[in-house]
């Protein structure tokens, strides 16, 4: 068996692992490339592979890091099935074509404002295409086997998100456990990632390789935070992802409310994404670690806003209480609407739940910016800014060196990828120190033989 990386070396987006054995093939995530222009020309460049000599693609989760590849993946020739488990295919229903659809606008702006140098500027992919491709998603439930050519493999669940898995491919009585992108330990919704049995190979995710998470109670920050903004008779407004981060805050809030934390006020999701996904947690209790009256008693604590015009009548509403809104990095999205409007006053608070990537104006706020450009306008920003890092859904350095220790024998060798460049390295180090094992950080195109 072969594998080789096509993806997530030196960076922790473009996940795409290739196995290939007796002429058969078997891709790993298939995910877009993010941030810097450098890794963003890849998602452009032809793969070393041919689609259409793909068996199969396993996907460990609906991220577009690690799926957002997919429609142009089926475009350019991919016929096999995308496996995924149920609630990462529903994921996908709703991520797939909102990525298709932004790729079609950026083309279209860039076209617009003649800031490509291809003329006329084209989309990566399509809605279409996302379309297209999720015709092949194939729901697979978590611990069955299933096979494709001379590979069996399972998906197993790594926390995270919801339906976030490890995908674990055997060949020949050999196996490889790919660890997806793994959660934490104690997140407040979802089940930790399930340990390791005695894979020969891993390939390990290290996005906090060389961090470790501080041990702060998410709620007594919020409940304060709230309040003093309640106080001063602002908003408190939430920019934050639709997947994972949304039904964090949501849960974090009600549970404030029925502690008596802080007053119980108003509370508006204003992003008919993050309200898709919402549903689908309401749907999917098995999934996570709350029962279905729980889920529906924190799903209820919020309205949701779906047309344009309700979202225009929240912006313009002055009454205290809780708006979250996409984009969690206020790139784009109906959050710029509300930090037009809640920025330049005094009394509200901005709170970021997520991390903000170098370069985006979240980034730029939460490192004190006193005026953001939005709509091709100065605003001026007198908001309390806030960043609130303590909801990851990432395991940290020692939940991951946890993890991997958890397996019942020693693998003959790990890969770590899915990380920059100083957090992968010092992930290593600390596998090879804390557990013995055999650990390198693998290159770009890199192919290793599995024997
Ligand atoms: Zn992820």
């Amino acid at each position: 068996m072969k594998l080789r990386f096509l993806g997530a070396t030196g960076t922790v987006t473009g996940s795409k692992y290739l196995l290939e054995a007796e002429g058969h093939r078997i891709l790993v995530d298939c995910g877009l490339y993010q941030g810097v222009k450098q890794l963003r020309l890849r998602n452009r460049a032809r793969l070393p592979i041919e689609p259409g000599d793909v068996d199969a693609v396993l996907l460990t989760h609906a991220h577009i890091d690690h799926s957002g590849h997919l429609p142009a993946f089926v475009r350019d020739g991919f016929e096999g099935p995308i496996v995924c488990t149920p609630p990462t295919l529903e994921l996908c229903r709703i991520l797939l074509p909102d990525a298709g659809r932004l790729q079609e606008e950026d083309a279209h702006f860039a076209n617009k404002r003649g800031t490509s140098r291809h003329h006329p500027a084209l989309p990566l992919y399509t809605e279409e295409d996302a379309a297209k491709a999720i015709e092949q998603l194939s729901a697979l439930a978590f611990d069955r086997w299933a096979d494709v050519g001379p590979f069996r493999y399972r998906l197993r669940p790594a926390g995270h998100i919801l339906g976030a898995a490890s995908v674990e491919v055997e060949h020949r009585g050999r196996r490889i456990l790919f660890s997806g992108d793994l959660g934490t330990d104690d997140d407040l919704l979802m089940h930790p990632p399930v340990a390791p049995e005695r894979p020969d190979w891993v390939v390990i995710e290290s996005t906090y390789g060389d961090r470790l998470h501080e041990a702060v109670d998410p709620l007594a920050v919020l409940a304060e935070v709230l309040t003093r903004t309640i106080e001063r008779g602002g908003v408190l407004l939430i920019p934050s992802f639709a997947v994972g981060r949304t039904q964090a805050m949501l849960y974090c809030l009600h549970e404030i409310f029925r502690q008596g934390m802080a007053p119980a006020v108003p509370v508006h999701v204003d992003s008919p994404m993050a309200t898709d996904v919402t549903q689908l947690f309401r749907r999917s209790s098995e999934y996570h670690r709350l029962s279905a009256e729980a889920c529906e008693s924190v799903c209820a604590i919020a309205h949701y806003t779906r047309s344009p015009d309700e979202s225009k009548r929240l912006v313009e509403r002055a009454a205290p209480g809780v708006v979250i809104s996409a984009s969690g990095m206020a790139s784009g999205g109906r959050v710029l609407h509300h930090l037009k409007a809640r920025g330049p006053v005094a009394r509200n608070t901005i709170l970021f739940p997520g991390f903000q990537a170098p370069g985006t104006r979240g980034d730029a706020l939460v490192h004190g910016a006193k005026r953001v450009k939005i709509h091709g306008a100065q605003i001026p920003i007198e908001a309390e800014v806030l960043q609130f890092d303590v909801l990851s859904a990432h395991a940290d350095q020692a939940g991951l060196v946890a993890w991997l220790g958890r397996a019942e024998a020693a693998p003959r060798e790990v890969f770590v990828t899915h990380g920059e460049p100083v957090p992968a390295d010092t992930l290593r180090r600390e596998i090879q120190d804390q557990l013995g094992y055999a650990v390198r950080v693998p290159e770009y195109l890199e192919t290793v033989e599995l024997d």
